[in-house]
């Protein structure tokens, strides 16, 4: 069975092949690097490592490419409100210069990267600062005034939606709808129509940008995408991630000007976005209140990668509701699975080929990780596989799932545990079951558990 993805842009689930096979360009939107990243946005790049560890265990070789957006981000995902990192220079006293909101950006991607890491999630291969890109962005943005395609305005430079028919095609809106393009509030009466977007914006009262051929300012957010992504992988690429949330404006945006800049369509082949993690029915927003770090969980003694789990338990195109209770629940399934894991044994077998397809099967059906999931405790559960083949195949779906069974280690026996043991096992082999059957119990008293296996019995924390 091929290996299928749904496809945001044909609203299709299709049959995955690249461009370049066995090569896969992938670009996942990086975050806004002005404040912590919280959990939801997590969501994202824990996506975007399914899809890459899949690609991979399916042997294509992936570059992958991920911004770290430290200019130009409007709080209005359209083209109003401030800068998101001039919003951010605020909120730390830190003086209205490019240098301190790279110091800004510097430390906030630093954060991420660590949560990255926490979240066994891999590091993308570049990894790619929109401040360094801006020749890129005003390359494009030229090639783009000169086809046409934009326009000047007494405070930027604006894409022309009108010139590009297909603009409406990855939202699904009707052509000329301005339903969720915010620009509606605050119109801008100099724009030919209101959904036309920012490409470079010219400086403000604060007076801060770069000082470039088409005036001092800031690229749009959209464009810097657009410019790095041409850049790494090519006019045209494979696959392109992001959350719900960038359908409509963002990666809309992404389309319009790399297809008329470049004159190549599709831009990308597979448009993928993950559905939203919301608390107690509230969007959880970097910019507001409700939102939770991956340090708040690590603070509260809670593994990161149970949230990873958690996150597997539900098919990305799913919303979820956080909540701890939900959270303790993943993360005792883990343990569980961490103890069953232990308890296997130091051989490693063979992988069992028939749980393999059936593992298979499930992330080839739009990387169902719920019942891929389920598979993994089918493989503990069956008593008919030998641990070590076992061992073997829980080690090969994690290449993919990423839970760290490999590295996990075993705690040490304490001495008294091993010595009941080995006094049960003396008693199992005079055959005196009841005094056996009693250290048993004494054992299980003190927190561990004996199993008899082929290979003689084993002890482990339960
Ligand atoms: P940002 O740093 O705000 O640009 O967002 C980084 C990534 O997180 C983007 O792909 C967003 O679409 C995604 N995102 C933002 N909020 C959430 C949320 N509550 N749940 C899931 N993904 C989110
Ligand atoms: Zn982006």
């Amino acid at each position: 069975m091929p290996l299928k993805f749904y496809n945001t842009l044909t609203r299709e689930k299709e049959i995955f092949t690249p461009i370049d096979p066995p090569n896969v360009g992938f670009y996942s939107c990086g975050p806004t690097v002005y404040n912590y990243a919280h959990i939801g946005n997590l969501r994202s790049y824990v996506l975007a490592d399914i899809i890459q560890k899949t690609l991979e265990f399916y042997g294509y070789k992936v570059k992958r490419v991920m911004n770290i957006t430290d200019i130009g981000h409007l709080t209005s995902d359209a083209d109003d409100g401030e800068d998101k990192m001039v919003k951010g220079l605020k909120r730390e006293g830190k003086p209205f210069t490019l240098e301190a909101m790279k110091e800004l950006a510097v430390f906030y991607k630093d954060k991420f990267m660590d949560d990255l890491k926490d979240m066994n999630i891999k590091s993308p291969d570049i990894i790619a600062f929109a401040s360094d890109h801006i020749k890129e962005d005003v390359d494009m943005i030229e090639t783009l005034l000169e086809r046409a395609f934009a326009y000047k305005t007494s405070d930027g430079i604006y894409f022309e939606i009108a010139k590009f028919p297909d603009y409406w095609n990855l939202s699904g809106r009707k052509k000329g709808s301005l339903e969720n393009t915010e620009s509606r509030i605050g119109e801008n009466l100099e724009k030919k129509n209101q959904a036309d977007f920012v490409l470079w914006k010219f400086s403000d009262k604060n007076n801060l940008g770069y000082e470039t051929k088409l005036g001092k300012g800031f690229p749009g957010w959209h464009i810097e995408c657009s410019a790095m992504g041409v850049k790494y992988l090519g006019e045209q690429f494979d696959i392109h991630t992001g959350g719900i949330d960038h359908i409509p404006v963002h990666h809309t945006n992404e389309i319009a000007q790399s297809e008329s800049a470049t004159g190549k369509k599709p831009f990308v082949k597979f448009w993928m976005h993950n559905e939203f993690i919301d608390t107690g029915g509230e969007k959880m927003a970097k910019s507001g209140d409700n939102f939770t770090t991956l340090r708040t969980l690590i603070e509260k003694g809670i593994n990161p990668i149970a949230y990873r789990f958690w996150l597997l338990m539900a098919h990305y195109r799913t919303k979820m509701n956080f909540n701890y209770s939900a959270l303790e629940g993943a993360e005792i399934a883990l343990k569980r699975l961490y103890g069953l894991y232990l308890g296997l044994g130091d051989t490693i077998g063979n992988v069992h080929q028939e749980y393999q397809n059936k593992f298979k099967e499930y992330l080839e059906d739009d990387l169902d990780t719920p019942r891929a999931l389920t598979i993994l405790w089918d493989v503990f559960k069956d008593e008919n596989i030998r641990d070590a083949d076992k061992k073997a195949t829980v080690l090969d779906f994690d290449k993919v799932l990423g839970l760290g069974f490999k590295n996990l280690k075993k705690e040490a026996i304490p001495e008294n545990i091993l010595k009941l043991a080995e006094e049960r096992e003396e008693a199992r082999k005079n055959k005196d079951f009841k005094k056996s059957d009693e250290l048993r119990a004494e054992i299980n008293s003190l927190g561990y558990e004996v199993k008899d296996t082929a290979e003689g019995q084993r002890v482990s924390k339960i």
